[in-house]
């Protein structure tokens, strides 16, 4: 069976400010969806909603991944169901490369399927991350790396896309970086995407930058706008976007006030 990702009229709070505004989305296992809309809008408010961060609250709505109520589920559960969401790892570990972490992400995962799981072998490991990244066209030393220590921008979203190349998700949800301005990220995401994607994995690309189909052919395109999505489309609402700016979205949508 298709897994999906369904997002019922949700609301979300930060600091007791409505941020989401009744969200309704849904993401099939095989589809690419593009999320976009102007900054401040609310885009990474429901990528951190959806992996359970504790700033952000719930306050009305559903979430339903693969049948089961996401938003009962512990971050990690989530995981595990098979919803991959970046910066689901810490910032940064002194000490521990990116091949490493990746390991006993592996391992986390075998463990809480079997407790008696020693985890994935050295050389079953080393196998696996060497296709990953040959498939993904990333040089082996990269993942020698201590994970995040001076890691550009793109250098995060390659780790990330390396990560759920190894964790094979069914639905991928991908931020893009905090800036919101680095172009050369979005590339890494959507290459990473087009060579990933398939009918074993659903994505949600999420990016305030126009000229997206210039590195990514979603099937959906939605447009957030203060909190809620006022536009759903194909490729062409993002042709659209490329020209003529949000600038519309605002006057469409703005609450006259
Ligand atoms: P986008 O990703 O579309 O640029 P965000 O989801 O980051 O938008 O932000 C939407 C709104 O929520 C903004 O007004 C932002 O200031 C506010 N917001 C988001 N996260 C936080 C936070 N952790 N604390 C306070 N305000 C936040
Ligand atoms: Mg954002």
């Amino acid at each position: 069976m298709v897994a999906a990702l369904e997002i019922r009229n949700l609301h979300v709070s930060v600091e007791d400010k409505p941020i989401l505004r009744g969200v309704n989305l849904t993401i099939k296992q095989g589809e690419v969806h593009a999320l976009m809309g102007p900054n401040g809008s609310g885009k990474s408010t429901l990528a951190h909603a959806l992996m359970g961060h504790p700033a952000y609250h719930v306050t009305a709505g559903q979430v339903i991944f693969d049948g089961e109520d996401l938003l009962e589920m512990e971050a990690d559960e989530r995981s595990r169901a098979g919803l991959f969401l970046a910066f689901q790892y810490p910032v940064s570990i002194p000490g521990v490369t990116l091949a490493n972490f990746l390991r006993q992400t592996i391992n986390a995962r075998m463990k809480a399927k079997d407790p008696e799981s020693k985890g994935i072998s050295i050389p079953q490991y080393t196998r696996l991350l060497k296709s990953k990244m040959d498939y993904l066209g990333m040089d082996h030393s990269f993942a020698g790396r201590y994970l995040n220590e001076g890691f550009s921008g793109g250098e995060k979203k390659r780790a990330e896309i390396l990560q759920m190349a190894t964790l094979e998700p069914k639905l991928a949800i991908l931020d893009e970086t905090d800036s919101g301005l680095d172009i050369d990220a979005l590339r890494i995401v959507a290459e990473g995407v087009n060579r990933l994607s398939g009918p074993n994995l659903g994505a949600l690309v999420i990016t305030h930058y126009q000229r997206i189909l210039n590195y990514i052919k979603p099937e959906f395109v939605h447009v957030m706008f203060e909190g809620q999505i006022v536009e759903h489309g194909g490729p062409e609402l993002a042709l659209h976007l490329e020209e003529q700016g949000y600038d519309w979205i605002r006057e469409k949508y703005s609450a006259a006030e």
